[in-house]
């Protein structure tokens, strides 16, 4: 008999009231019942997102709302900066491009997290740039970006901050309204324990002033149409209702535990991994780790693409592997969503033990006491 676990930065585990709620029969999206459901759940990602601007959202991956924060905030010819510092900051730029926007790149190297000095420095360069644009966890190296700096140079400027919380909402700390920053988006999929299918927006009084001077194409994506009829409980298009009663549930138990301790969880997951990790005597990728998800750099010898796909295939483990030049060269293991410590205890005895397979000389059992020991620290 073989278990499945799955420990991707999405999707992520589907807590069981959440799975549940998807197999009750499906409701018409203008009842009474879903309106209702589209206010509760609207009203309880405000917590999620620490603003009390209005949260829209999208029938749509995590993308889409990436593609209408463009679609929605710029004009053809604006000048933006974006921060590329993997897979992810990169997908800003092509979506720039896609609309005729100019981008001011700042490349990072993947695995580091941008300094603010060169923003700020990118920012006197270009006080013309109409929005800077920033990943809060880049995925596909596991590093995180200060944020709350990055708002802090912005928010007296005329510059928008725009940030991708796609894979961090809920596991690294994005307080939106206490830092200033201008506009957030995620989805579904990842620290939201739901399936994909639904993205996020959030907006402050700047952005909106930006919103309705854009006149960049936009239909299905249109942030005003989403967030008017949104606040009445109502969507301007079939939403995915299956995926919203599923998301309710999963933010019961984020708002049960508050935001707060629900990043607490993932900061002493992603503190357990880290430390489990140095003691098999691997290298971390990121240098600015998030709590997302740990980056781990292979040793040299070691095909990446066959450890992932021999875990997967012979232990039911799935991690996830590297993304563009990054491919198999790390492992990338998340501990999001419904997920606590015993999780991380699966998640690095497999790994120890795979890696042992492959031939890693590895003192089994040395990552998980170092994860015991983070633990046991913690409790006490
Ligand atoms: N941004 C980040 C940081 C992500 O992790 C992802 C998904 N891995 C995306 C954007 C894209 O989201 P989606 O695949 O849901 O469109």
């Amino acid at each position: 008999m073989k278990k499945s676990h799955l420990f991707t930065p999405g999707p992520t585990p589907i807590p069981p009231d959440a799975l549940l709620a998807m197999s009750q029969p499906i409701d018409y999206h203008r009842s009474e019942d879903t309106v209702a459901l589209i206010k509760d759940v609207l009203k309880k990602m405000k917590h999620v997102f620490q603003t009390d601007n209005d949260v829209l959202f999208l029938t749509s991956s995590g993308t889409g709302a990436m593609d209408g924060a463009v679609a929605n905030l710029l004009c053809k010819d604006d000048k933006v900066i974006v921060i590329r510092s993997g897979k992810f900051g990169e997908r800003w730029s092509e979506i720039c491009e896609a609309y005729g926007v100019q981008v001011i790149p700042i490349d990072v190297r993947w695995g580091d997290s941008v300094a603010p000095e060169i923003v700020e420095s990118t920012l006197s360069t270009h006080p013309e740039a109409k929005a800077v644009f920033a990943t809060l966890c880049e995925t596909s190296t596991g590093a995180l970006h200060d944020i709350e700096a990055l708002a802090d140079m912005t928010k007296s400027t005329q510059t928008l901050l725009v940030v991708d919380a796609v894979s961090a909402l809920g596991a690294d700390d994005l307080q939106m309204d206490n830092w200033g920053v201008d506009v957030v988006v995620s989805c579904s999929q990842k620290g939201l324990m739901t399936p994909p299918g639904l993205a996020f927006a959030a907006l402050n009084q700047r952005a909106w002033k930006a919103v309705n001077r854009s006149n960049l194409p936009k239909y299905y994506l249109d942030y005003r149409k989403a967030h008017e009829r949104g606040i009445e409980g109502s969507v301007p298009f079939t939403p995915a209702v299956t995926l919203l009663a599923a998301l309710q549930y999963a933010l019961n138990r984020i708002c049960e535990d508050g935001i707060q301790e629900t990043i607490c969880r993932h900061n002493r997951m992603a503190i357990a991994t880290r430390s489990a990790i140095k003691a098999i005597g691997l290298p971390l990728f990121a240098t600015s780790p998030a709590n997302t998800l740990t980056s781990i750099r292979l040793p040299e010898e070691f095909d990446g693409k066959v450890f992932v796909k021999m875990m997967r295939e012979k232990h039911g483990i799935t991690y996830a592997g590297g993304q563009g030049n990054l491919s198999g060269k790390i492992v990338r293991i998340a501990h999001l969503g419904w997920m606590n410590e015993n999780d991380v205890i699966v998640a690095i005895s497999a790994f120890e033990r795979g890696i042992a397979e492959m031939g890693y000389d590895v003192p089994l059992g040395a990552g998980v006491t170092a994860v015991q020991e983070v633990l046991k620290n913690s409790m006490d």
